[in-house]
């Protein structure tokens, strides 16, 4: 199964893909995980995408669609993957379908997460993602059993720079302006579908269950 995951920060994409990861038995791809290794090895990548991060813009389509094909030729996407924060921009889209028409596949289904703005702001200044794993948790919302600990690897929790109020607001800015179309270009192809993201975590991922079915 070759899914996408829509929506805007804080939508919960990160929390469902590690849930539907485990589920499906496919990889987890989140170009924003995969950007924040590459900042914390101090790599040419890293150096490059910290700048627009910092600022809550986009990497530029042309490093970050390089990064997904270089991943996507990995052994482990061959009976399918998840992809979470990308793509993000219509160009990313079109790149992303000319890659897997390449290789005689598609994108079975786009999920987008829906929430609106008002409930962002909370999430954002709230969320602790773990330093090591990436795993997302909120203060009030989805703590962690031990304070500042992964459930998941035991790495430390921490808050990442681009959740302060100020980026907030810029990528919630830059997500209506350049990723919102994608609804229109995932409905056009008849392969979107939405989920409610207000719910609970549990209900949200039981939701995205009974869409994705049992093929796994
Ligand atoms: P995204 O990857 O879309 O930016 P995350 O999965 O990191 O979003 O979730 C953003 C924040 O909101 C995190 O702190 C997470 O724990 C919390 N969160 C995720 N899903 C829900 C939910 N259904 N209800 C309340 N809080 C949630
Ligand atoms: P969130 O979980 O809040 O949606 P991500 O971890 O997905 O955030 O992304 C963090 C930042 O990484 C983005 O604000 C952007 O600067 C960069 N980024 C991640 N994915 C992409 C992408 N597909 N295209 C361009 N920039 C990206
Ligand atoms: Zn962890």
């Amino acid at each position: 199964m070759r899914i996408i995951l829509l929506g805007p920060p804080g939508a919960g994409k990160g929390t469902q893909a590690k849930l539907i990861s485990n589920e499906y038995s496919i990889p987890h791809i989140s170009t924003g995980d995969i950007f924040r290794k590459n900042i914390s090895e101090q790599t040419p990548l890293g150096v490059k995408a910290k700048s627009y991060m910092d600022k809550g813009q986009l990497v530029p389509d042309e490093l970050t669609i390089e990064i997904v094909n270089d991943r996507l030729q990995e052994d482990d996407c061959k009976k399918g993957f998840l992809l979470d924060g990308f793509p993000r921009t219509v160009s990313q889209a079109e790149a992303l379908d000319s890659f897997l028409q390449q290789k005689g596949t598609k994108i079975d289904k786009a999920l987008l997460i829906e929430v609106p703005h008002e409930f962002i702001l909370e999430r954002m200044t709230g969320r602790r993602v773990c330093k090591d794993c990436g795993a997302s948790y909120h203060v009030k919302f989805n703590p962690s059993k031990v304070e500042s600990v992964c459930d998941l690897c035991g790495g430390e929790l921490i808050q990442r720079k681009d959740d302060s109020e100020e980026t907030v607001k810029e990528r919630l800015e830059v997500y209506s302006n350049q990723t919102a179309p994608l609804v229109k270009y995932y409905n056009e192809k008849s392969n979107l579908c939405k989920v409610d993201g207000t719910l609970e975590i549990e209900e949200v991922f039981q939701n995205i269950c009974d869409i994705l079915g049992s093929d796994k």
